[in-house]
């Protein structure tokens, strides 16, 4: 055959994948890795005679069996870096419909593990939350649906929810309001505990922080600010002014007692409490979690 690429030169079946390119493999490295090519092959080998058996999945894509077959055979993969994001999702699409999870995790994870923080398209984002969904690895799987909160989760591109429950979006966007929540809190904080004193000292000192916030675009109640992803307000709380709160005693004006509060570093603590805690929870998603029991429910 042409098209075929040898992964074991011993193999005893030839799967043949999309684009009809096949692969000669070894019977029993595909049964050890995955339950559902154990079960398809098993009819074939009782009514075969000898020589190679044949397998037809015309539906899947070879490069990512080719990485399947690499590693199901303890082979040396081609790079060492991380597949794409399509490849990742072809990769979900074969451990999902396959069952061979425990073949590809230890391989997954280093995969999820060291795709580099940097700039990258929602869309990019969204396959590698599906693919840490179906390796079950719930590190990555907070740390991407992180990712995609932070970026602002353009819903469009939550597509192809073949691999992941129905609830999905819905849980997205649950959290989305959370998280929205909790970042007016934080913005807040300063207008919430300076709004008490009516001395011109916390006036004037509130005053100052109100129009460095609307100067920033960082007002809640406005557009601008609706508009803004995560990362964005993350970014404009950063850039405020630095400032602290100074006063002399002034008659029983209780306010002194926020000396020395810095407005800016109190916001950025605060957004950095919601960073910490924006990604989705894997085993609450999953509908079971031993370690946040309310909140699955
Ligand atoms: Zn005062
Ligand atoms: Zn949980």
């Amino acid at each position: 055959m042409d098209n075929m690429e040898i992964i074991d030169t011993e193999g005893d079946v030839i799967v043949t994948c999309a684009e009809m390119v096949s692969f000669l493999v070894s019977r029993k490295a595909l049964s050890l890795a995955s339950s559902k090519l154990c079960a398809m092959l098993k009819p074939l080998i009782e009514s075969e005679s000898g020589g190679c058996l044949t397998l037809c999945l015309p539906d899947d894509d070879p490069e990512a069996f080719r990485l399947f077959f690499q590693i199901a055979h303890h082979r040396r993969l081609p790079s060492p870096d991380s597949p794409s994001a399509n490849l990742l999702h072809s990769l979900a699409i074969i451990i999902d419909k396959y069952r061979c999870r425990d073949a590809m995790e230890p391989w997954g994870r280093i995969w999820l593990s060291q795709i580099h923080n940097r700039r990258r398209p929602q869309e990019d984002v969204w396959q590698f939350v599906q693919f840490a969904y179906v390796l079950k690895n719930t590190k990555s799987f907070f740390r991407y649906s992180r990712e995609l909160l932070s970026l602002g989760l353009d819903e469009s591109c939550i597509t192809n929810l073949g691999l992941m429950p129905n609830t999905t979006l819905g849980a997205f966007k649950e959290k989305k309001q959370r998280i929205s929540d909790d970042v007016q809190v934080a913005i807040m904080e300063t207008h919430d505990r300076f709004a008490e004193f009516q001395c011109a000292y916390a006036r004037s000192f509130l005053a100052d922080h109100v129009t460095g916030l609307k100067t920033a675009g960082l007002l809640p109640s406005t557009a601008v600010f609706k508009a803004k992803s995560f990362n964005q307000i993350q970014r404009d709380a950063k850039s405020l002014r630095p400032s602290s709160y100074e006063c002399a005693p002034h008659g029983r004006c209780r306010c002194s007692g926020l000396s020395g509060y810095k407005p800016k570093a109190s916001l950025n603590d605060g957004l950095e409490k919601c960073w910490q805690k924006m990604g989705l929870c894997l085993p609450c998603f999953d509908g079971y979690c031993e370690e946040h029991p309310i909140v699955s429910q």
